[in-house]
Parts: C-alpha cells; structure tokens; sequence
C-alpha cells in the first residue's frame, strides 16, 4: 500500500510536470469522472498545483475544480512524454490528463472524484486528517494531544489512523515502532509521553528521509521502495516489516508477527527489543 511518502513523491512529481500548463486531453473510464468531463470541460483548464494530503492526492485545475485521488492498495500515477510507450497494460488506465508536454496517467486509481473547493472540505475521510507528518510546518502538538486521546488504542492501530496524524502506512508502522523500541500492542494509556514523543519524531523522520530529492526517481512515482536503515541493499531496507521469522538486527531474536486492529493488518515487531512492558528506555536509530 503507498504510504504518505510515495503519494508526496507522486504528487511533487506530478505538479512540476503540469502545474502551469493547460490540459490538452483529459481521459476516465471511471463514470463519475467522464460525466464531470461532460458537464463542464476538463480541457482548456490551467493546471494549477497538484498537492499530497496524507494518502490523498489533489489536483487543482482552474475554475475551482479539484481531482481529488485515493491509491488504496493497488494505485499508482505515472508521468509520460506524449507517445512515450507506457509501463503499463492500457486496459489499467483509470485517468488520464494531458498538457503540450507531458502525459499524466492513473493507473488503477480506485477512489477518484471531481470537487470543487467546498466540496472537498465537506468530503468525509479528507476534511478530518490529522497533521500532515510531512507538513513543512508540522503541528506536532495537535499530533500528539490526537494520539493522546485515543488512551485505550493500541499504538499500532493509533499511528494507521489518518485523523490523528496523517502519512503513516502499514510498513513505517512497525519500522516506527521498533526504531522507539515500542511494542506496538501497547495502549497508549501506558506510554509515557517521551515514548509518543518518540514515536512521532521518528514517523516525521522516516518519512522525510524518503521524500529527498535523490530517494524518487521522476518517472515512475509510485516503487515501493523505502529506505529506514540507512542501507544501500534493498534487500536490507527495513527492520522489521515482513521479517517474520528472521533474526533481529539488533540481538538477533526472531521477527515476530501478527494481525492487529479491526482492519487486520500485519504487525511486525521484535519481542526482546520491544517488550510489552515498556521496560526498556526508548532507542533511537538514525534514518537516511
Ligand atoms: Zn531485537
């Protein structure tokens, strides 16, 4: 699933190729979208800025009209030259906006709608996203008195949920945790604040050291690829996330791993370096 990084990532790629420019073509097989298309026009619209919020993706045309994407587990934008062979089957294109210059193509973009500026502060799911951890100017006390709330959560399940704090997938979720050496079954109840303030710093570190200008490579916007260890093997990348079984990289206990939350999703976690009684001081490990 892409995390807060990759979407930044597509979205920063995507705005310097189109923002200024006007759309030359605009393609959906997607029938909300076409009949927007129909209505009022897509082409002859100014690109304005295309943004990340959290997982979500805005592209702004003129005329207060907004291209509001979600990639879910499954989507990705890419960024062509007109007749550039794409990398992908035709029959997976969702969208499709063209300028003079570039193509930029949708590919199995599941949630994708059209909105204008008060729309989209109506639409449920986006006007409720916590601070953006990859905000130029992150509001981390917001973060933590959101996380602070939810006492009886367990922090795996907290650091997932977007209107607490915003960007945070399933990967970076257990790589988070265990950089705090947090088991992430505890309730945040019985975390000390250092320990949130731990698990929160780090999320923001994580996720800028993948948003550098040398981490995205500009075609592509969507690879998956995550650097939390500092490693150049991509082999190496992560800590824990779908290591079960293998040994720690710290003392070498085995990588354990279980389902957790009512959306059951994966946890990976070390059980010596990440005890369930919060009894070992919180660690640091240096991204990038
Ligand atoms: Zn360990």
């Amino acid at each position: 699933m892409p995390e807060g990084d990759t979407i930044y990532r597509a979205a920063r790629t995507l705005h310097r190729a189109l923002a200024g420019h006007v759309v030359t073509k605009f393609e959906s097989v997607l029938p909300k979208l076409t009949r927007v298309d129909f209505d009022s026009g897509i082409v002859g619209r100014t690109i304005e800025k295309v943004e990340a919020e959290g997982k979500w993706m805005t592209i702004h045309f003129s005329g207060d009209l907004i291209l509001l994407s979600h990639m879910l587990m499954s989507g990705s934008w890419h960024i062509y030259r007109p007749g550039e062979a794409w990398q992908r089957r035709a029959v997976d294109m969702r969208i499709l906006v063209e300028t003079a210059s570039f193509v930029a193509v949708g590919f199995n973009v599941p949630v994708a709608e059209f909105h204008t500026a008060a729309s989209l502060a109506r639409r449920s799911g986006f006007n409720t996203l916590g601070p953006s951890l990859l905000a130029e100017e992150f509001d981390e006390v917001t973060a933590l008195t959101r996380l602070q709330s939810r006492a009886e959560e367990e922090i795996g399940v907290a650091l997932l949920t977007q209107s607490l704090m915003s960007g945070i997938g399933n990967v970076y979720k257990s790589e988070i945790c265990f950089a705090c050496g947090i088991n992430p079954f505890r309730r945040i109840s019985a975390l000390k604040k250092q320990e949130l303030e731990c698990l929160v710093s780090t999320a923001r570190k994580f996720l800028l050291a993948n948003v550098t200008e040398s981490s995205g490579d500009g075609i592509v916007t969507y690879t998956g690829m995550r650097r939390t260890t500092g490693r150049a093997n991509p082999e190496d990348r992560l800590w824990v996330y779908h290591r079960r079984g293998e040994p720690c990289r710290k003392c070498d206990t085995p990588i354990e791993s279980r389902k957790q939350g009512i959306d059951a999703r994966t946890t990976f976690w070390c059980p010596a370096c990440q005890p369930t009684s919060g009894a070992i001081i919180q660690r640091s490990v240096a991204a990038g």
